[in-house]
């Protein structure tokens, strides 16, 4: 099969380097020159484990390209992916469509043949028919099905889940299109990840109902968690004893700073928003989100207290500025919320992260960056923990008692145990878990 992934970010990269893997012709296309040149070069430019050597072994093999230009490879494709971004749009929190929308109306122009033109970009309920309506209008003669694809890959373990997914959600009308969406997907329905064909509008409601889902999941033990520590339970216990419970599952019950990330905030929030329009509100993912939003600034409180109550002309290092480990991704990270609040009060924040700085310095202001955590950490009055990257487990507490001003440890993640860090001299804030601190 010849596919053309149109947008070639963290999902469209993947997808087309995946599909390439599989045995397809693939050509990714990227409006940003900036990006298809590195890509030209053999370079990535995301952060993604793995992916590298992915691109590089498929540009070799003569299945994946790049270009700018989305006329040529559109027309020799049998399907077209769109993945470009769909942001909240600023103002009012709908998903912003104008480059779906853009994108769907380059495309149409060039499709040449029966086509299938797929939306992999997590879009809204109806955006598959105004998609379909775009291309109709601006070429009348096309050949083509609109197909709903949503993506379920994580960042930071893309490629797995890409090439292992739970399922395989198709949305669609006609056997013409299935057929095509068979044979694209065909090496992973023979590994048994189940191809799950619905109508679009449901399978572009299934990707929302599922983040919201998981998104409701994190603000469900986080709030257990600040019960925990009201009433003197350990969360991380809770959180095992009933996840192990086959009809609660295990996964998703870390309690945090809050979720963040480039996916769960903004498609919550679209969806609630066209539950607001469609006149059926969803109140729990109403309340999932003004928790979550609240939840983020309330964690400089934490680090208040941990330093005696006051941050004001205290040095705050952050260790960790990225949404979760093993991404450079910081869109909606909480590290954004947590350091703005913390500067509201008036902190000095110093902070590192091992992939997220070059998009960090972007972002925020009035802090200054180190190389590393010991850097950081010179004469800090606490150290806070916001992003769980390997490097952080395994911390010298003995060299950062020397740097730091006073030795207080805040852990956002959970990841010490509080004897292992007291018994260095530290005092230790953890989430949940007041029998430990
Ligand atoms: P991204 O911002 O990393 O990539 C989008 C790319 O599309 C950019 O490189 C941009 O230059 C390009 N683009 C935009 N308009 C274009 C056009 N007309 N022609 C060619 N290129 C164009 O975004 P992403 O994180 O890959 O997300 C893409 C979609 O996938 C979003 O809808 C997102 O919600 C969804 N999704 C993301 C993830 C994730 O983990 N990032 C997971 C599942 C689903």
């Amino acid at each position: 099969m010849i596919i053309t992934v149109i947008g070639s970010g963290y999902v469209g990269l993947v997808s087309g380097t995946c599909f390439a893997d599989f045995g397809h012709e693939v050509i990714c296309v990227d409006k940003a020159e900036d990006k298809i040149e590195k890509l030209k070069n053999g370079e990535i430019p995301i952060y993604e484990p793995g992916l590298e050597e992915l691109v590089a072994s498929n540009v070799k093999a003569g299945r994946l390209s790049f270009t700018t230009e989305l006329a040529e490879p559109v027309c020799k494709a049998d399907v077209v992916f769109i993945a470009v971004g769909t942001p909240s749009r600023r103002g009012d929190g709908h998903a912003d469509l104008s480059y779906v929308y853009a994108a769907a109306e380059e495309i149409a122009s060039s499709l040449d043949g029966f086509t299938v033109v797929v939306t992999k970009s997590t879009v809204p309920v109806g955006t598959g028919d105004e998609v379909e309506r775009i291309i109709r209008q601006t070429n009348p003669d096309a050949d083509f099905e609109v197909v709903s694809n949503p993506e379920f890959l994580r960042e930071g373990a893309a490629i797995s889940d890409f090439k292992r997914p739970d399922r395989i959600v198709v949305g669609l009308s006609s056997e013409r299109a299935k057929a095509v969406m068979t044979e694209v997907y065909r090496p992973l329905y023979l590994n048994h990840s189940p191809l799950l064909f619905t109508s679009r509008r449901t399978s572009e409601l299934i990707k929302y109902a599922g983040n919201a889902f998981l998104a409701m999941k994190i603000t469900f033990i986080n709030e257990i968690a600040d019960l925990s520590e009201a009433v003197g339970a350990n969360v991380q216990d809770v959180a095992r004893g009933i996840g192990l419970d086959n009809r609660i599952g295990s996964k998703f019950l870390n309690a945090g700073p809050g979720y963040g990330g480039s996916c769960f905030p903004k498609d919550t929030l679209a969806l609630v928003k066209t539950a607001q329009d469609n006149s059926s509100p969803v109140r729990l993912i109403e309340t999932t989100c003004s928790i979550n939003d609240q939840r983020k600034r309330s964690m400089s409180k934490k680090v208040a207290a941990a330093v005696g109550g006051e941050v004001r002309g205290k040095k705050i290092a952050v260790l960790g500025l990225t949404f979760k480990p093993n991404t450079d991704d910081m869109r909606d990270s909480p590290a954004l919320s947590i350091v703005q609040a913390l500067q509201d009060k008036g902190a000095d924040i110093h902070a590192y992260d091992p992939e997220g700085m070059e998009a960090a310095v972007e972002l925020m202001d009035d802090v200054t960056f180190g190389s590393n955590a010991y850097e950081i950490a010179k004469d800090a009055h606490a150290l806070v923990i916001v992003t769980e990257w390997d490097a952080f487990r395994v911390l010298d507490f003995g060299r950062l008692k020397e740097e730091m001003a006073s030795p207080v440890l805040v852990d956002l993640r959970n990841i010490y145990g509080k004897d292992e860090v007291e018994k260095h001299g530290f005092s230790y804030t953890c989430i949940g878990r007041p029998d430990e601190e």
